[in-house]
């Protein structure tokens, strides 16, 4: 009997009970605008910041509209200037060229490795073009951030770090987001806590922490902020800074509380999928998986495999016969994207070179989602499943 896989790979879980409460007080108060508290009120936007703050154990943050508002806040801070070039990743998702596109600034892009983290050697190499770097960890891939810091601090390059996929993960103890001089984050649906939309900005920097305040639409009044510097960090900005609108909310912010509360839980949840579905593709033949390094504290909320240097109908082949299974695999080599774009060649806004060695990458890399509502049978399942179709094409095929 052919086995098939009848879940979806779009369903998140559901939002935590205590926070539909939250959520429905809120509502019922209306209260919804950040700076619209009550006497003695503080509100669900503020205290999400502070316990952000804590979690991630930064000075400041700034719960925000989206992740890529956040990032092309970063990048305001720091006065990106339109035509300024901004060094970033050549595999991520089109809102980070976009945030860096947002400010007038061209990306750079520096070239991915067989491990899907930034290839330092061209970091090093392209380092003198720029003076920040928007560093994706795109997929939740940590790349050496040793190195990768010494890189930038001897070019004199400031570093945002992209933690989409790594809220939760770690580098040598070191929460991602932490090692840049700003750290920015997504609450969208499909990441790690899940508001709809929504995300943060963290760092220790006061002059950044009040420029991004500002930024995003505090009007004069920062002084209700918990996890923002004191008044005097905005006596050299506030009549300097445009307001460019993009606040969180406190419906959200209501949602949010109790998820960052859980997301270690949640984080270990994940992780018992990943090394399930891991440990089921281990040894297939044909297919290469992602070693993870022992720095890398990961939150394995998707998987990575190559199928390197596959001919491309046998790659939609290994698609189309999983997906006829029921497993949807996304394969970011296809010549026209489907669904998102990750790679720089799509980004025609942006000038680029072509980049064999990342090319050969990227034309390999099969990803798929891993919701929290699978549950580890599920991941066995699923494991077999893909087994079983790449090593029946890659029979065929050698
Ligand atoms: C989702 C995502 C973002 C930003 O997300 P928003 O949808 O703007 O919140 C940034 N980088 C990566 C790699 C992402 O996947």
């Amino acid at each position: 009997m052919t086995e098939r896989f009848n879940g979806s790979f779009t369903q998140q879980d559901p939002i935590p009970e205590v926070g539909i409460d939250a959520a429905l007080a809120v509502l019922r108060h209306g209260r919804l605008h950040r700076y619209n508290t009550a006497p003695d009120e503080t509100s669900e936007t503020a205290l999400l910041e502070q316990e952000f703050a804590a979690y991630v154990g930064s000075q400041y943050c700034l719960a925000v509209a989206s992740g890529g508002y956040a990032m092309a806040t970063a990048l305001r801070a720091l006065d990106v200037q339109p035509g300024d070039k901004v060094l970033s990743n050549a595999f991520t998702l089109a809102p980070v060229p976009g945030a860096i596109s947002s400010v007038g600034a061209v990306p750079v892009f520096v070239g991915v490795t067989p491990d899907l983290t930034i290839d330092l050697d061209d970091l090093e190499a392209k380092a003198g073009q720029a003076k920040v770097l928007l560093l994706s960890h795109m997929r939740g891939h940590i790349c050496d951030m040793d190195r990768l810091m010494a890189i930038c601090d001897a070019a004199g390059i400031a570093v945002v770090e992209d933690c989409a996929h790594t809220m939760g993960a770690t580098w040598n103890g070191v929460p991602s987001g932490r090692f840049g001089v700003i750290g920015c984050y997504s609450c969208q649906t499909y990441k790690h806590v899940n508001s709809g939309e929504g995300g943060f900005i963290v760092t220790d920097d006061p002059h950044l922490a009040a420029k991004s305040v500002m930024l995003s639409g505090s009007y004069m009044l920062f002084e209700r902020h918990l996890a923002a510097p004191p008044k005097e960090a905005f006596d050299d900005i506030k009549y300097h800074t445009p307001n460019i609108s993009g606040r969180m909310d406190n419906l959200r912010a209501a949602i949010l509380r109790p998820q960052v509360a859980d997301l270690a839980a949640q984080c270990a949840r994940w992780n018992e999928r990943y090394y399930a579905l891991e440990d089921g593709l281990r040894g297939t033949p044909g297919l290469t998986l992602i070693e993870r390094p022992p720095q890398e504290v990961i939150v394995g909320s998707s998987i990575q495999f190559l199928l390197l240097d596959w001919a491309a109908s046998a790659v939609q082949d290994v698609i189309a016969r999983c997906g006829a299974r029921g497993v949807e695999l996304k394969w970011f080599g296809a010549p026209e994207p489907v669904a998102f774009t990750s790679r720089y060649d799509s980004w025609r806004y942006a000038p680029s070179e072509p980049m064999a060695a990342s090319d050969r990458v990227l034309a390999g890399i099969v990803d798929m989602r891993v919701p929290l509502t699978f549950s580890l049978d599920d991941c066995h399942l699923i494991a077999r499943i893909i087994r079983s179709e790449v090593s029946a094409v890659y029979q065929v095929a050698t």
